[in-house]
């Protein structure tokens, strides 16, 4: 017996819905992040600012500002930061193709930034330090020294960027 046409359609088509459904989730692969909850750490440049970081972290980060007060040195900076405003950097440090905000390398942006929901700064976990721009910074030279007794360590490629695994 002939195979008829219909049947013989019927893997042709299937492969065209598995083709079909490949491209419908061929969207921005971004890794999902629970947002943590956070709280503020006072800076010690001024009261009315603060850095925001996950709650986990807060008593080392409030203890690691206190120590470096005490040495002279004021800090502040950028901690948490919200899948919107990781996008927000990345279109400004990367591109603003999907590519270039989804995913381009993070060593090809300029910085080099983490793709939305791999930075540790949406785990609350990461903090850019002002005023540590460069390792000859007073800033970059006490967090050397001092941070990782309160449980933060640099990202070698950026000298104000510390958190707590140097990623
Ligand atoms: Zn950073």
């Amino acid at each position: 017996m002939h195979r008829t046409p219909a049947r013989r359609r019927a893997p042709l088509l299937a492969a065209a819905l598995v083709v079909a459904i490949g491209l419908t989730a061929c969207e921005p692969n971004t890794p999902t992040i629970t947002p943590p909850v956070t709280a503020k750490a006072t800076c010690t440049t001024t009261s009315t600012r603060s850095i925001v970081v996950a709650e986990s972290i807060i008593n080392s980060t409030r203890r690691l500002l206190a120590a470096a007060k005490a040495d002279g040195l004021k800090l502040c900076g950028g901690g948490y930061r919200d899948s919107a405003s990781q996008i927000a950097v990345r279109k400004a440090n990367c591109g603003t193709t999907t590519y270039d905000i989804y995913e381009k390398p993070a060593s090809q942006c300029t910085p080099p930034t983490a793709r939305p929901g791999t930075s540790m700064h949406e785990k609350g976990l990461a903090i850019d330090f002002e005023s540590c721009q460069t390792r000859s910074t007073a800033c970059y030279r006490w967090l050397a020294e001092h941070a990782a007794t309160y449980g933060f360590k640099n990202l070698p490629s950026e000298p104000w960027h510390w958190s707590t695994t140097g990623g």
